[in-house]
């Protein structure tokens, strides 16, 4: 068995370095042994998804208005009320582990019934579930919750919700501001470790949000579908504590590797190095204070060389997976 050789991607950028698949120790500088070439990088993050409507990818009208697919009684509620069991999931997490997945951090609907359905599928795949209530009145199914949006819950409830959650030293997370501007202070009030979306927050939000050091999620296919477009640049300006996400499985694949290509065209101004700190080490700070997310499994992925130019192994459209190692 040949080690792996060439450029290694890490929080500095890329060094020279190697990787024994067998036993996933890796080294910096030359192999050696002999070695076969490619860019190594660890195993990808998707920091907001929602894996159980994957498999109405298919069949989602292209039709309907984002309130009228996504919101409260749409067209997914529809969808998802006539599903059983785990089969959407599932494709939506084999579809993130043949692109190199390591962490997936779902929000996961259906109350109780639908966070435990997580447990039936084997991967190798770290997946955080955040729960929610099943139905009005019914309780978060764990301490990890994931919400609609302040809006949609509703005032009241998801003061509750929340606060259960953060009694437990849970994770709190939710949507917000993807279509229109929401209020930020009663979100901020229940102090989220993380949003999701932000494209109509203005520069008075984003800068409430890194003071209070809240971590951000950012889906820009999924935005674009609608029109819409996060404030990416101005957020890594500030430095705030930004991930990505590939949303919903109905509407984008579970594929990392075509978000960041998506993103290095859409938000060509970004250093193309940040891109890929965002997909390897995106919300690192948040994820950094739970436990319960530590990361266990160094998975890396082995991407073909595209030139002398390390970033190309992954931005180039033709460059292709050679290998994960989980
Ligand atoms: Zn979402």
């Amino acid at each position: 068995m040949k080690v792996w050789g060439g450029w290694v991607f890490t929080r500095e950028g890329f060094v020279e370095g190697w990787l024994n698949p067998l036993t996933k120790e890796i080294g910096l500088g030359r192999p050696t042994e002999p070695a076969k070439r490619g860019v190594i990088f660890p195993a990808f993050r998707n920091c907001h998804t929602h894996l159980g409507d994957t498999d109405a990818r298919d069949e989602v009208p292209d039709d309907l208005s984002l309130e009228e697919l996504v919101g409260v009684d749409g067209w997914k509620q529809k969808w998802l009320s006539n599903q059983k069991g785990s089969l959407s999931l599932e494709s939506g997490i084999r579809e993130a582990e043949k692109f190199g997945t390591g962490l997936i951090i779902d929000f996961r609907e259906g109350g109780i019934e639908g966070l435990s359905l997580l447990n039936e599928i084997d991967t190798p795949i770290q997946i955080v579930g955040l729960g929610r209530p099943g139905h009005e009145g019914e309780n978060a199914p764990s301490e990890n919750i994931g919400l609609s949006s302040y809006v949609d819950v509703g005032e009241g409830i998801v003061e509750a919700v929340a606060s259960k959650a953060k009694n437990e030293n849970g994770i709190v997370a939710l949507h917000h501001s993807e279509k229109k501007r929401e209020e930020l202070s009663p979100v901020l009030k229940l102090d989220p470790d993380f949003l999701v979306h932000l494209c109509e927050a203005d520069d008075d939000d984003l800068i409430k949000i890194k003071s209070e050091g809240v971590g951000v999620v950012v889906c820009p296919r999924s935005n674009s579908r609608f029109g819409l477009r996060a404030p990416l640049e101005r957020m890594l300006e500030l430095e705030i504590d930004v991930g990505i996400g590939t949303d919903n499985g109905m509407f984008c694949s579970l594929n990392i590797i075509d978000e960041l290509r998506f993103i290095a065209q859409e938000f060509s101004s970004i250093a193309p190095l940040d891109l890929i700190k965002l997909a390897c080490f995106g919300l690192d700070k948040t994820i950094d204070k739970f436990s319960k997310i530590k990361i266990e499994n160094k998975g890396y992925v082995i991407m073909e060389e595209r030139g002398e130019n390390p970033e190309m192994a992954v931005l180039d459209s033709k460059s292709e997976i050679l290998e994960v190692i989980w």
